[in-house]
């Protein structure tokens, strides 16, 4: 998972990413990039947080009006710094991209690229392939003069790398002296959301992957790059849009289970919201299931499932604690790499208060139980403490498949549920109880509200049904 940002204003725009990177930071801690243009590109990005990359002085040399920033969060090849994006190529024009997902036909873009296009590329990132194709397409067409005709060749291309790209893709870009850009996959798998803001009777322009930062910044949430969708708005700030074509919508679900920031609106959704029917809708399941047992108390497993958390314990009318507590300057377990530091990580990052849980019948709300490690060492951790009974739920249901749109659950055999029935895994974890949401309550929890154009959100993960650009991926050689 990355987060990605495009603006285009009508002042320096360098803070403004920066900032935007920090209000992303969640989707992905490995590194960050900005890259803008005035003349020429200017670019700083580096690994780690942003804090760590950017300062005053490195960012004070990005100039430029219009600019893209990244995030990463490593999925698709090797890591270091020659895979931190933006990426950028000078032929032609000088075109930099910072993408948010992942491509599910790599090796056969990179045969086109590297034989056919005589390319070299620099790194294993699938980004700096899709950069290729963008950038092969646009300099097939002559020299367009206006920005209609700019636009026409950008729609071509684009179209192009609609039928050639299979997978997940979110891209913001920019081309020198032309504008900035950005567009969606067919399916709009990743999320790209847009902004608009009034800079003295002049409009500027923001696309990022959440809304979160649109607040602090002064933009209007003005909704969604639609699936299929390319927008572009010029050097002078004209905008044009086209959707160049139209598939089923299938959004990933498990940015509204994880991913997301809560106060992030994402097609039409609010993250929140659908949190807050995810733990209502397991309530009932669970009253449903076991009418008769009724913990002490509920406690999330932090953070993520705290708003699931306190609906379910609303719903079950039990008394609400945070009885983990967790330090808030230990980074998300979920995107550390390796499993060691995931392993040894959880009695770094939460602590249970002994006096929420002592003698208690404890029920755990977690947002999603992936690998199943830290579940299992929170679990450890209340029986250390003195729980009498332990009692876990899961808002989201159980993980069985890896995900090759972008999100780290690489093989069956690192998931928990991967190959193993709900009993096996209960008896793993070390619990009393276990109960999973239903796949058609995640659903309903997600879509109930707002007016979206949600068709089916992807939950390949899930249910094993991996649709992207018309085609099932098991009939691609994924593995
Ligand atoms: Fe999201 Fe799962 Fe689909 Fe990946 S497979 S895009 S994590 S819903």
């Amino acid at each position: 998972m990355c987060g990605i940002t495009g603006i285009y204003s009508h002042k320096p725009v360098a803070s403004e990413l920066y900032e935007s990177v920090v209000h992303l930071q969640h989707r992905g801690t490995d590194a960050a990039g900005i890259m803008t243009y005035d003349e020429r590109m200017h670019k700083h990005k580096g690994l780690g947080l942003a804090r760590d990359v950017f300062t005053q002085d490195n960012i004070s040399l990005l100039k430029g009006n219009i600019g893209i920033s990244h995030n990463r969060y490593p999925t698709h090849g090797e890591f270091g710094h020659g895979e931190v994006q933006p990426v950028w190529t000078s032929v032609p024009y000088g075109i930099a991209i910072a993408h948010n997902g992942q491509i599910t036909n790599y090796e056969e873009l990179v045969e086109e690229v590297t034989k056919k296009g005589k390319t070299y590329l620099n790194t294993t990132s699938d980004t700096e392939v899709l950069l290729h194709v963008l950038a092969k397409e646009l300099n097939k067409e002559g020299t367009p003069e206006t920005s209609e005709e700019f636009f026409k060749v950008l729609c071509d291309a684009v179209s192009t790398i609609f039928t050639k790209v299979k997978g997940a893709y979110s891209v913001t870009g920019i081309v020198i002296g032309k504008g900035l850009f950005a567009f969606r996959d067919p399916r709009g798998i990743r999320p790209l959301v847009k902004g608009e803001r009034d800079n003295n009777g002049k409009t500027d322009y923001i696309f990022a992957s959440e809304n979160t930062m649109f607040y602090s910044m002064g933009y209007e949430p003005t909704g969604n790059v639609l699936p299929g969708e390319l927008i572009y708005v010029d050097n002078d700030g004209k905008l044009f849009s086209k959707r160049l074509v139209k598939e089923e919508f299938n959004p990933c679900i498990f940015e509204y289970v994880y991913f997301a920031r809560p106060d992030a609106v994402l097609n039409d959704v609010g993250v929140y919201r659908s949190r807050l029917r995810m733990g209502q809708n397991l309530a009932y399941a669970w009253m449903k299931k076991y009418p008769h047992i009724k913990p002490d108390i509920v406690i999330p497993a932090p953070s993520t499932a705290n708003t699931s958390a306190l609906a379910f314990a609303h719903e079950i009318g039990v008394r609400y604690s945070e009885g983990l507590y967790k330090n808030p300057f230990v980074g998300r377990t979920f995107i550390m790499p390796g499993q060691e530091e995931r392993k040894s990580s959880v009695k770094h990052k939460l602590v249970p208060q002994e006096t929420e849980i002592l003698g208690k019948e404890v029920m755990i709300v977690d947002d999603s139980i992936v690998r199943g490690n830290t579940s299992r060492e929170i679990v450890r951790m209340l029986r250390d403490f003195g729980v009498k009974k332990v009692y876990f739920v899961s808002a989201c249901p159980p993980v069985k498949h890896p995900c090759y749109y972008g999100v780290d659950m690489p093989t069956s055999e690192e998931l928990i549920a991967g190959n193993k029935s709900v009993d096996d895994i209960k008896k793993i974890l070390g619990v009393d109880i276990l109960l999973y949401q239903e796949i058609d309550d995640l659903v309903e929890a997600v879509t109930r509200k707002g007016d979206h154009h949600i068709d089916t959100p992807c939950m390949a993960c899930l249910d094993g049904h991996y649709v992207v650009n018309g085609r099932k991926v098991h009939d691609l050689v994924m593995d």
